[in-house]
């Protein structure tokens, strides 16, 4: 069997071999972060990299029969401890931590690897990441921790230098439209797909199981475009109905960061089309609009266009108020 393929996932095959040549080699380091964005895929390594460890085979695969596969599968493995942030909470607690931590200072229940996966693991407080830290430099046998993240800044330097790093980085296109193939997607379809998630496998499959979401998305960027000609007033009625007024801060901000994630995408594109780099542009069902549009710019334009939007995002992650963030990039189009 190629070891390289055994676990199903899309992309990441230098991350795949890393993880299991630990297993086979028996040189597990004691923490991992998972760092890369959002919908790239950590989980789902993360995942099949636990089961690998645990199970029999030890050879960097999972067998899905024995004691420890079949436990894990049923959710009953019991050295086994997710720690994530719980709902309506700003971070995860320091007690969250201190309570796995004292659990797996008594001893294993099967003898195997107790294994901690703590989820957007830049969430924990401060208090938490030094009871984390705590842990990781005393660190007592068989204990595995999993941190992913995707935002690697606002993990301490003390807990990443404690930890291996491991860089989830964009999958190839390519890859994704291979694999939106080998599901008898047609060709056409798999294409737009495999352009529109960006090399983050997890929205190419959340928009093959919600086809709506493509149908949002073009829509969206149609209303970009129409933006970019477009009155005072209509640009004020865009914020509106995109970011729209009586909703609570935390709402606003996140809807404003999917607005600025949209408006870099398709100033990218135009940069691209205006470059004459076509084949590139990531909309490329809207490739002959963004064709004319990209005449109304220079290059210069829209690199410090992009270069505004990427503040405006920087903006926001300091608690800027988002309306006010986007009413005044909205007035430089
Ligand atoms: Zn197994």
């Amino acid at each position: 069997m190629n070891k390289e393929n055994i676990w199903p996932i899309v992309g990441h095959r230098n991350v795949v071999k890393i993880l299991q040549k630990g297993i086979v080699n028996k040189k597990l380091a004691h923490a991992y972060i998972f760092s890369g964005a959002e919908h790239l895929g950590k989980s789902l390594v993360a995942d099949y990299f636990i089961r690998s460890v645990l199970c029999e085979k030890q050879d960097g695969s999972f067998c899905n029969s024995c004691e420890f596969c079949k436990s894990l599968d049923r959710k009953i493995y019991p050295d086994f401890y997710e720690i994530e942030l719980e709902e309506g909470k700003k971070n995860i607690s320091i007690e969250q931590i201190r309570e796995v931590s004292e659990k797996i200072s008594k001893s294993s229940f099967l003898g195997n690897y107790k294994i901690i996966l703590i989820k957007n693991a830049e969430s924990l407080s401060l208090g938490a990441h030094n009871s984390l830290l705590k842990t990781l430099e005393e660190p007592s046998k068989k204990t595995l921790f999993i941190l992913t993240t995707d935002n690697l800044e606002l993990i301490p330097e003390t807990v990443q230098s404690r930890s291996e790093i491991i860089n989830f980085y964009p999958v190839k296109n390519k890859e994704i439209f291979n694999y939106i193939l080998e599901k008898g997607i047609d060709a056409s379809l798999a294409e737009e797909v495999s352009r529109f998630s960006k090399g983050k496998p997890g929205v190419a499959i959340n928009c093959l199981q919600n086809k709506k979401l493509i149908k949002d998305y073009k829509q969206e960027v149609f209303d970009f475009l129409d933006l970019l000609n477009s009155s005072l007033k209509e640009r004020f009625d865009y914020l509106e109905k995109n970011i729209g007024k009586g909703k609570k801060f935390s709402e606003k901000s996140v809807l404003a960061k999917s607005v600025l994630d949209r408006w870099l995408n398709v100033f990218r594109d135009l940069l691209l089309s205006k470059n004459l780099a076509k084949d590139e542009i990531s909309n490329i069902f809207a490739k002959e609009r963004i064709n004319l549009l990209s005449r109304k710019y220079s290059s210069k334009m829209l690199m410090s266009l992009i270069d505004k939007i990427n503040k405006g995002k920087a903006y926001l992650n300091s608690n800027v108020n988002p309306q006010l963030v986007l009413e005044n990039l909205i007035l430089d189009f």
